[in-house]
């Protein structure tokens, strides 16, 4: 297991272990997790710190240990709280903590490598927690076990001195739990730190033969994802030894992606604020961290945040070559919500004259998804709120070019959303198969003869992919698959972004550092 860096940021201030865990930096740590130490982790003496072995700890009494919560970690258990407690999710439950405790920039960054990097590694810290406390996991109060992950991710996987991470946990412990189960929690703290992550990781899979549950183990997923990935690698056209490389993608915080909206937007302001150009799309860059909202262009909405994946399926539709289309062209985005994918087609759609129709059926997504659109041109898109199977019936052979980016099992996105993996279950597979694959037939009644339908997932799995399209085409002979991988090329900067499997395409995290969108063209025969 692989943990985003982490700074040391917020970790000793206003506690007994004073600021000893400042200093250091952000950013992330190449390479394996805790067993990797880099210079910036070595005192004057050039000495290790945080090497268990050589770990100290305050021996104060228990009336002079850090009695508050800091709030960077005070934020982070929050967030935990609230996606156990409440099924909330980590990404929008931690910018209002943030806001709420009034975190500055560094501590900011603390708490949200906490809290990400806790949820994240969930699986593996609860198996070294297991190996530390006398009882099963399940029996703890759920408050003092997110309380063990936290501590648990700090020391295993940030640079956090050992001292610092144990007191400030400790502390935020008997501040909101209570000072019975701080004891609890600095004992068996104390236990985590025995070994650095990469030891506790020899020690978990030590004798175990199954692959499957040596994956899960060291890159911290479920047994079910490790397989489903491994298949999907697979029925992709890529080598099942790849998994461990895709696993530990999931684990890296993804970069921020940045889109100016073609004919509408501009990179110059991101650039000029550190951003980076994109390698893969035109129009697309790296966001240089911090606060987005500096940016003019990112305020009135014609750059946004956007997957480079996303981007470049969206452009893929826009591009495929139509034999004979209506003038002016009309366009649909049947599963539109929250509009990322629709704000750039809007804003293809405008640059080339043609009309957009942006569907959904949750009345607030549909909302967003106007939102998206507003710095669009007003007369080249429309909303619709209502549910797209019936799109197919009400407004058939009306469109062009139609999206089809069907709710499916974010098994491509898993390290945007760092809860999701141990929340999904195999049965949301098979509970999606029936309204994916009617949202695809809807698309395809709502194409015209001769237009095109992008069928998009963010995932890989193949009965949410090709197992869909094949099931299409197999009802019906007036279909035909596109080579999506070349016009997935034709699209890109590279030219040659190796995406293609037969005619469809699947992106890979830890091949082009997108999210693992598939997608499929199909045109209807004239
Ligand atoms: N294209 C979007 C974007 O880029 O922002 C993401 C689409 S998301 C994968 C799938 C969307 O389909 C969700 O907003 C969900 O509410 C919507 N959805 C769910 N059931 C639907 C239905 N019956 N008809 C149309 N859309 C539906």
């Amino acid at each position: 297991m692989s943990m985003s860096g982490g700074n040391t940021g917020g970790s000793g201030r206003g506690g007994s272990s004073g600021g000893t865990g400042r200093g250091g930096g952000g950013g992330q740590r190449g390479g394996r997790g805790g067993g990797q130490r880099d210079s910036s982790q070595r005192n004057a003496q050039g000495r290790e710190r945080n090497r268990p072995s050589q770990r100290s700890f305050t021996e104060n009494a228990p009336a002079q240990r850090t009695r508050r919560a800091d709030p960077a970690r005070l934020v982070a258990f929050e967030v935990l709280r609230a996606v156990a407690a409440e099924d909330a999710y980590a990404n929008l439950v931690l910018p209002s903590r943030i806001r709420h405790h009034g975190l500055d920039k560094r501590d900011a960054g603390f708490a949200t490598e906490l809290s990400y990097g806790a949820l994240r590694g969930q699986g593996t810290y609860d198996a070294v927690l297991a190996r530390c406390v006398d009882r099963p996991l399940d029996q703890l109060d759920p408050a003092v076990l997110d309380a063990l992950r936290i501590g648990t991710h700090q020391l295993l996987a940030m640079r956090v001195p050992a001292h610092a991470a144990l007191d400030q946990t400790v502390g935020l412990a008997r501040a909101v739990i209570g000072a019975g189960p701080s004891a609890l929690i600095n004992a068996v703290l104390r236990k985590v730190t025995a070994h650095t992550l990469d030891e506790w990781l020899d020690v978990l899979v030590a004798g175990e033969s199954d692959e499957t549950k040596v994956a899960s183990i060291r890159h911290a997923h479920p047994e079910w994802i490790v397989r489903a990935m491994r298949q999907s690698l697979v029925a992709h056209g890529r080598s099942a030894t790849e998994i461990n490389d895709l696993l530990e993608a999931d684990n890296a915080a993804p970069v921020v992606n940045l889109v100016a909206l073609p004919g509408l937007g501009s990179l110059d302001e991101a650039l000029e604020n550190g951003a980076t150009p994109g390698e893969l799309v035109e129009g697309s860059a790296l966001s240089s961290g911090g606060d987005l909202g500096r940016l003019a262009s990112v305020r009135e909405g014609t750059t946004r945040v956007q997957d480079v994946g996303s981007q470049l399926v969206a452009r893929a539709l826009a591009a495929v070559d139509l034999d004979s289309a209506t003038s002016p062209e009309a366009w649909l985005d049947l599963c539109a919500g929250p509009g990322g994918k629709a704000a750039l087609l809007g804003a293809l759609a405008n640059a080339r004259g043609a009309k957009l129709l942006a569907n959904e059926p949750a009345p607030h997504r549909a909302k967003l998804v106007s939102q998206a659109l507003s710095a669009v041109p007003k007369d080249a898109w429309d909303v619709r709120t209502g549910d797209g199977r019936d799109v197919g019936t009400e407004q058939a052979e009306s469109f062009d070019r139609v999206l089809v980016d069907v709710p499916c099992s974010g098994l491509g996105a898993l390290r945007r959303r760092p809860e999701s993996r141990w929340r999904r279950t195999p049965k949301d597979l098979a509970d999606l198969g029936p309204l994916q694959r009617d949202l695809l037939k809807s698309a395809l009644a709502a194409v015209r003869p001769g237009g095109v339908v992008a069928y998009v997932t963010c995932s890989p799995h193949p009965a949410e992919t090709t197992t869909v399209v094949t099931d299409a085409l197999r009802k019906r002979d007036d279909l035909e698959l596109l080579d999506a991988g070349a016009v997935l090329d034709s699209v890109s900067l590279t030219g040659s972004l190796g995406a293609g499997h037969g005619l469809t395409a699947q992106l890979w995290p830890h091949i082009h550092s997108t999210d693992a969108m598939f997608l499929a063209l199909i045109r209807k025969k004239a």
